[in-house]
């Protein structure tokens, strides 16, 4: 049963030009956003491509950090869990912490603190009330909030207002926005749009005798694929041999899709790619581009299509 399984091919050239887009659009520097494995692209890879372009990059918590060999790259590295590891552990690292409370940023200043301030997320960040003492206990000089619209940005923007920071707060739905842009922006999946594409073999192909599946889906032809909702798969548009087409039915490790009387078996099925690209996913599935890039890209196993 080898050779079943999706292919997922992660084209780092394409996050390289992505990120220097990015850089020339907004004008300011790139803190690429590399957490949960990078989207899981797979972060020591992404961020080895990417190194040079981008000012800074960011992750959840140190573990990610050191696992993607992010400290050995030579650019600014914040983690987001400040509060669970300790100075010299950040130090060693070579990794700033984030810290949202006085006392936390005081128990990490020699790590060189970031602070993020809620502008409306209500988590990791501080109050506005709060700022000046942790800027003070942590001797802060960078901070940026989570903006994820604009009026997140227009409050960052009052409350840092005159403070000397290296301010950010973009991340890819933001970027258009230049009123949320200040010193750097901080994208995570605009970085990877369009990098990954998942593909499958047909491992069966037939012409329906009646309602087929558990759910008596009802149509002339259809085919299998080998992933299922046991590696995050669900039902939703795909195109095969460049047609549209669905995926009709998920089953744990295998699902039925939808075929034209051509196909047969062996035929390319494409789950993510230009043709169905993140942006059509997302609304079959009702979640969003990061969530759904997440979990196709472990339908499989990575391939890599080297920058250059
Ligand atoms: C995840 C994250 C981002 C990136 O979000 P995208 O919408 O994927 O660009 C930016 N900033 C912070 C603080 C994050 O946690």
């Amino acid at each position: 049963m080898t050779g079943e399984r999706p292919t997922v091919r992660v084209d780092l050239s394409r996050v390289r030009t992505n990120v220097q887009a990015i850089a020339r659009a907004t004008g300011v520097g790139v803190i690429a956003v590399v957490k949960a494995n990078a989207y899981r692209l797979g972060a020591a890879r992404v961020a080895g491509a990417i190194a040079e372009d981008v000012a800074g990059f960011y992750t959840f918590d140190l573990g990610e950090a050191i696992d993607a060999g992010l400290p050995r790259l030579g650019k600014p590295v914040i983690v987001l869990r400040g509060d669970l590891n300790t100075a010299d552990e950040f130090l060693a690292a070579g990794a700033r912490p984030v810290v949202w409370d006085v006392a936390t940023a005081r128990a990490l200043r020699a790590a060189h603190p970031v602070l993020a301030i809620d502008t409306g997320q209500q988590r990791f960040a501080a109050a506005a009330a709060d700022v000046p003492a942790i800027i003070q206990a942590g001797e802060i000089d960078e901070a940026f909030t989570h903006a994820t619209k604009l009026e997140h940005a227009v409050a960052f923007e009052a409350i840092t207002r005159g403070l000397p920071l290296r301010r950010h707060a973009a991340g890819s739905s933001l970027l258009s926005e230049p009123a949320a842009r200040f010193d750097a922006v901080r994208p995570g999946l605009a970085i990877y749009d369009g990098a990954v594409a998942v593909t499958a073999s047909l491992i069966d192909a037939r012409d329906a005798t009646g309602p087929a599946g558990y759910s008596g889906f009802d149509v002339p032809r259809f085919g299998l694929i080998g992933a299922g909702y046991s590696q995050g798969l669900r039902p939703g548009p795909c195109s095969i041999a460049g047609r549209p087409s669905r995926i009709l039915e998920v089953g744990m490790q295998t699902s039925f899709v939808e075929l034209a009387a051509a196909d047969r078996i062996g035929a390319e099925v494409t789950i993510l790619g230009d043709d169905v690209p993140l942006s059509m996913i997302a609304p079959a599935w009702g979640c969003s581009m990061q969530q759904v890039l997440g979990n196709l890209c472990r339908l499989g196993e990575r391939v890599y299509v080297k920058p250059e």
